[in-house]
């Protein structure tokens, strides 16, 4: 016997009168509604982002959209993993309630003019120093999702730690009625980060790029260890450009203000990371 459940597909909204719609039929009947925001080219740490917040709302939409104002003209908008039928069966399996997948022009239609230029943790000189461009095009379009799907609350990964601060500012700062909602990081059995971006990687690189979790991991432990954060950082820094990398920067931060820290004493502690592996920058972050 097939079994239709397991058959039926997600429904997909392209343009907003369609996604309006939808929304408007899961507020009729009362139910608390999750976005989840994503690029596309799902993998298991976007699909622990669904499951979260399955477990926090009655229904759960998720958008597809690479973003063109992310990225900068050398960056890699035109060769971004674009995976549409993988991603469709994934979401459809989960029971996803609405796919939310705009087209470029439907999300910036001819005349569009508006811009949100986040500050404070997206001036934290972490991400914001090598893609100057990056938050402002993240804070804008994600402006846009929450105003569009008008989320309870909205699921975020804390491997994009930076973005999820500055999203978490924008939301209050602007007063839109959102929680935002931080997810931990999926991680491959050896300790990569999960990452679209993973799959640029070769085989040889594939085989280097734990080394980054696992610095950060060593360089925890010796902060935790008494270790003077500077020289531990040192360290780690070493280790990373050994192993093969262009470090872009190794940095202990404040873990709610990404400030400067000099000393444990100073506040909770998050690592952050950011490093090219041949072609492709990998990042990530953990607590200490
Ligand atoms: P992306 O499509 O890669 O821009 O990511 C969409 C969302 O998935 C963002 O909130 C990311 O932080 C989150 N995400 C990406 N990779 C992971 C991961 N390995 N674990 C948890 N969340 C992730």
């Amino acid at each position: 016997m097939i079994n239709l459940d397991m058959a039926r597909k997600s429904p997909v909204a392209k343009t907003i009168p369609a996604l309006r719609k939808a929304t408007a039929t899961f507020r009729a009947a009362g139910e608390t509604v999750a976005l989840v925001p994503t690029m596309g080219a799902l993998h298991a740490g976007h699909l622990a982002l669904v499951k979260l917040a399955q477990s926090r709302a009655d229904r759960v939409v998720v958008s597809i959209f690479v973003n063109p104002t992310q990225f900068a003209p050398h960056e890699d908008f035109g060769t971004y993993p674009r995976t549409w039928d993988a991603d469709l069966a994934a979401l459809s399996e989960l029971n996803v309630d609405l796919i939310w997948a705009p087209g470029a022009t439907e999300m910036y239609p001819d005349g569009f003019a508006t811009r949100i230029l986040p500050e404070g943790p997206a001036k934290a000189g972490l991400e914001d120093a090598f893609r100057p461009h990056f938050f402002g095009g993240v804070a804008t379009v994600v402006a846009k999702l929450l105003l569009q799907v008008g989320p309870d609350i909205a699921v975020f990964g804390q491997k994009d730690y930076q973005q999820l601060k500055v999203v978490t500012a924008m939301a209050r700062d602007l007063d839109i009625p959102v929680k935002i909602v931080g997810a931990p990081t999926v991680r491959e059995k050896d300790g990569l980060a999960l990452s679209s971006r993973n799959a640029y990687l070769s085989q040889q690189e594939r085989e280097v790029a734990p080394v980054l979790h696992q610095t950060l991991k060593d360089v925890a432990g010796h902060i935790k260890g008494g270790r003077k954060i500077q020289d531990a950082l040192a360290v780690g820094r070493a280790q990373i450009e050994r192993a093969g990398f262009s470090l872009d920067y190794l940095e202990v931060r404040h873990a709610e203000t990404l400030a400067p820290i000099s000393s444990p004493d100073d506040g909770p502690i998050r690592l952050l990371v950011a490093a090219k592996l041949g072609r492709t920058r990998l990042i990530d972050n953990i607590g200490v």
